[in-house]
């Protein structure tokens, strides 16, 4: 059923009795000041007007194994071939393996790009999960032609392909960290780190996401 599948909002009303957390992480990578901003909603799905919104680094999903399906739809050669190169930097590290499908129907997550020039957002990542199991239902992360394209930003192919490797780090269930790691909140200086292999061990050696750590 091609709606179904192919419509995130329409699938979350359909699957009742679900509590759905809807964490959206967004990067404004501004190489001035490398502040980040983030948010976080809550969403029953029983209960559509119950919407809490908060401040937060946080993602805390996972899913339930190594791997997940990336369907890749850039309007844009760049990020395609940004997001293809971040894809196989992940495989490369053998920590998760994401699996390139070619069709949107059915993919895990869905990687777009964007175009906003408002919002000085360099990336974003949405991710749905299912707050009973602690597992990721699925994920669209964005990657923003109207800042990474923008001459005035000065964005290199490997500043382009680092945010692609950090957007794909929230995908994975990574949240910020500070330090020399893909996911610095500004998610553009540094490609994957040891420290970022290691984290996404400590979140997949658990046998269950509510597993307690
Ligand atoms: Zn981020």
């Amino acid at each position: 059923m091609w709606f179904y599948s192919n419509n995130h909002q329409f699938r979350r009303q359909t699957d009742n009795g679900i509590a759905y957390l809807q964490a959206t992480v967004k990067e404004v990578s501004d190489q001035f000041s490398g502040k980040a901003s983030t948010s976080s909603s809550s969403n029953q799905a029983a209960n559509q007007q119950s919407t809490v919104n908060s401040q937060t680094d946080k993602i805390d999903g996972r899913w339930t194994k190594r791997t997940a399906t990336i369907y890749i739809k850039m309007d844009n050669a760049t990020l395609q071939q940004a997001m293809e190169e971040a894809v196989t930097a992940w495989n490369n590290t053998g920590a998760f393996k994401f699996t390139i499908v070619h069709t949107r129907k059915n993919a895990d997550i869905v990687a777009t790009s964007s175009n906003n020039g408002g919002d000085q957002a360099a990336g974003l990542a949405q991710m749905n999960e299912n707050t009973v199991t602690g597992y990721f239902i699925d994920g669209h992360i964005y990657l923003n032609k109207a800042y990474l394209l923008n001459p005035s930003y000065g964005y290199t192919h490997e500043r382009i392909v680092n945010t692609a490797e950090h957007e794909l780090g929230h995908a994975i269930g990574l949240s910020h960290n500070s330090g020399q790691s893909v996911m610095q909140s500004s998610g553009s200086f540094f490609s994957i780190q040891n420290t970022d292999v290691q984290a996404v061990n400590n979140i997949y050696n658990k046998n269950s996401a509510k597993q307690s750590s």
